[in-house]
């Protein structure tokens, strides 16, 4: 059974700079190779114009509508933390910060560098604050510490994502009040509990014993939690229900990895992917091919592309492409008796350094698919392909037909 592997450069689109764009510029022959013996095209991720978050874009690749499933982006960073969510549940993304007497915000990170031992500390603080205040509301509270000073907070019961941020977002800003955006009382509730963890944190902070010790060290106290991008877990029909296509994905970044496993992909991990633009592809490539034994479709995220890309550096991103092109070519002959896809998740120009709404290109490679005149995987040369301009919800279905596992519609 021939299977696909799906190659993803993040915000891997580009604009012409000079004529030419990172992806055309780059010397990837085993990705250009297959390119000339398949189909391309070009891919509005959500649809013409729409300018997307990873998350959404991610989401609709993946074949969920994000206008229907997409609430926020802390449900799928939780998720890719490694914290286990039920549909209903509320998740913020936190960050650990430091606030003076009268909670302006001195520093959104607590002056950037908190060590394991003090993130465990402030996890152990919060989840019995969360414990407290959640007893009192009838909520259930799970706070986990991630990466430096960012973490997730999980309410399960009856609450609601339609609560304002407390992060005001700047420094020189007050800690806000978060407010609920609805009538309903989950949201007044969820709010109220918000705004009681937030005092209380702030309280115990005073008396924490890292915080003696930074003190002693001329560091900023962690005495602030900060909440944003608050988001519920839908209920989603996992992907093998959906399109009978059995999926695993390799990624390193905590959102990416949550979107993957809220459709129900199984989530790996792989040595050297770790989300930066300096990630290397050796063990990633490695561990895609052996999956692909065991599944239907494995998807590779590649991350670097696009922080290369919000730094304007075309050499980098550059680099990133030619990495991951030198560490697939051992796998040659592997790919020709299965299926390549390489997309983007949107175009992040150098030039812009932001998420823009073009179309990226899109190539197809399998031994049944057929061949255009295409030769090079860029956005100047795929448009002329025989996959011509689709949607990322068309990418799902489009798979599931050569492997053969999507149903018939109608008779
Ligand atoms: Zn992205
Ligand atoms: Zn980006």
């Amino acid at each position: 059974m021939p299977s696909v592997l799906w190659i993803l450069f993040d915000g891997g689109g580009d604009r012409p700079s000079g004529g030419k764009t990172p992806f055309y510029v780059a010397f990837k022959p085993t990705i250009d190779y297959l390119t000339s013996l398949g189909s391309c095209g070009v891919l509005d991720p959500i649809s013409p114009g729409v300018r997307p978050g990873s998350d959404t874009a991610h989401l609709a690749l993946f074949g969920y509508d994000p206008y229907k499933y997409y609430t926020g982006r802390g449900a799928f960073e939780a998720l890719g933390a490694d914290v286990q969510l039920k549909p209903g549940d509320v998740a913020f993304r936190t960050n650990l910060a430091t606030v003076d007497d009268s909670g302006t915000v001195i520093d959104r990170r607590a002056g950037r560098y908190i060590a394991p031992e003090e993130a465990r500390a402030v996890e152990k603080v919060l989840n019995k604050i969360g414990e407290e205040v959640g007893r009192k509301y009838g909520v259930e509270v799970v706070y986990k510490s991630t990466v430096e000073h960012r973490g997730v907070l999980v309410l399960r019961g009856a609450v609601s994502h339609r609560v304002s941020d407390t992060d005001p977002h700047k420094v020189g800003a007050k800690l806000l009040r978060s407010e609920p955006l609805d009538n309903s009382k989950e949201a007044a509730l969820t709010a109220e509990v918000v705004n009681e963890i937030t005092r209380r944190f702030s309280e115990a902070a005073k008396e924490l014993e890292i915080n003696k010790t930074r003190r002693l060290e001329g560091r900023l106290p962690i005495n602030a939690i900060l909440l944003r991008g608050g988001g519920y877990m839908p209920q989603i029909e996992p992907i093998k229900e959906r399109y009978n296509i059995k999926a695993a994905a390799i990624a390193g970044v905590a959102l990416i990895r949550g979107v993957a496993r809220a459709v129900g992909m199984d989530v790996y991990t792989a040595p050297g992917l770790g989300g930066t633009k300096d990630d290397k592809f050796d063990e990633a490539l490695k561990l895609a091919v052996e999956l692909m034994a065991r599944y239907d479709l494995v998807f590779l995220h590649v991350k670097g592309t696009d922080s290369t890309s919000h730094d304007g550096d075309f050499n980098g991103k550059v680099s990133v492409i030619e990495r991951l092109d030198k560490s697939l070519a051992p796998y040659l002959d592997k790919l020709l008796s299965n299926y390549l896809v390489v997309t983007s998740d949107h175009a992040t120009p150098v030039s812009v350094k932001e998420h823009t709404g073009e179309p990226v290109p899109i190539m197809l490679y399998g031994p049944d698919v057929v061949t255009d005149d295409v030769a090079k995987f860029s956005e100047l040369t795929c448009w002329r392909g025989a996959l011509g301009r689709i949607r990322g919800l068309d990418v799902m279905p489009i798979l599931g037909s050569y492997l053969g596992l999507t149903e018939k519609f109608g008779e």
